[in-house]
């Protein structure tokens, strides 16, 4: 197990713009904000999105795209590194009209209205690196 500690660092609530890519937005807070290293969760509703389901055997993502209004039930994620960049790591469980819930990596989503809780974590960032075990950029000692 590979462990870092951090000291909290600042929060912030922030109300997502109608229209707007969610992924996009959390990413323009974080380099507004100076974040290199967090975690958030968002709670709202998307009009359409894409999730991402990784395959273990072919070690390949495939694509789940949704194009109905559905409620974004929980998405969380995380904030790092990957290539010196921030990176944001984001999971969604959606839920449509029924309230049947789909989830999976969240590749991207169209924000019809979206609450999110960003929380800064201060000290080395960890930087996501190939690993040749599962072929997923994790974080690693480098
Ligand atoms: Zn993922």
């Amino acid at each position: 197990m590979l462990i870092r500690d951090f000291r909290q660092g600042r929060g912030f609530l922030a109300r997502l713009d109608h229209g707007a890519d969610i992924i996009g937005q959390i990413t323009d807070l974080a380099k507004e904000k100076e974040i290199e290293t967090g975690f958030f969760s968002v709670i709202g509703a998307l009009s359409r999105a894409e999730l991402g389901y990784y395959d273990q055997v072919s070690q390949k993502y495939g694509s789940i795209q949704i194009f109905d209004p559905m409620e974004l039930v929980c998405c969380s994620g995380n904030i790092s590194l990957r290539n010196k960049q921030l990176f944001v790591h984001a999971h969604a469980v959606l839920s449509d009209r029924k309230g049947m819930v789909r989830g999976g990596h969240l590749n991207a989503g169209i924000v019809f209205a979206a609450e999110l809780y960003m929380q800064e974590l201060l000290g080395l960032p960890p930087e996501r690196v190939l690993d040749q075990v599962t072929g997923l950029n994790l974080w690693s000692e480098e």
